[in-house]
């Protein structure tokens, strides 16, 4: 059922079939529980899972005790939300080719899961590659992991997604 609605998103939007394979992307699943994480930067409502938002909370604490600010940009966003963002990208002008180098195809972000996070700092503009430079970034690197978070999309890395230092993923709740 979830295959037969991701097949048809992506028929709507013109994505030719066989998009897992061609972008070495695993199909994601949405969660059965969602709980709210509170606003983004921006004063947006949030959700994640119960242990991502656990998780998540820790390590900004953990990096706020250190006078490291981790802010949150996004975290889960439906299928539906996918489609309706690269429907928009479309309807703007822009190629399919061009927006698919920054969005997974519907069904295929990690942000689906509730265990994604895009994460920002005071010091850098959101989503931007000079993330990479900030001190939040630094300790990222070195303290994500003991709190489960991982950084999904390094550079050089196989997928069809583009470089991003500030999407991080939980990993333990799988
Ligand atoms: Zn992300």
């Amino acid at each position: 059922m979830y295959n037969a609605r991701i097949a048809m998103l992506h028929a709507d939007l013109g994505i030719a079939a066989g998009y897992a394979q061609r972008s070495g992307l695993p199909l994601q699943i949405e969660p059965e529980e969602l709980v709210d994480a509170g606003k983004d930067m921006f004063g947006r409502d949030q959700k994640l899972t119960p242990l991502a938002l656990a998780a998540w909370q820790k390590m900004q604490l953990a990096a706020a005790d250190q006078g490291v600010t981790l802010l949150l940009v996004s975290a889960f966003r439906s299928v539906d939300y996918q489609a309706q963002l690269i429907r928009k990208k479309l309807d703007a002008g822009r190629t399919l080719e061009d927006i698919m180098q920054f969005n997974a195809a519907p069904g295929f972000s990690e942000h689906h899961t509730g265990r994604a996070v895009d994460i920002a700092c005071p010091d850098a503009e959101p989503l931007q590659e000079e993330f990479e430079k900030t001190i939040a970034f630094n300790w990222l690197k070195v303290n994500a992991k003991d709190f489960g978070f991982v950084m999904s999309y390094p550079r050089d890395h196989r997928h069809a997604i583009s470089y991003e230092p500030w999407h991080w993923c939980f990993q333990l709740d799988q």
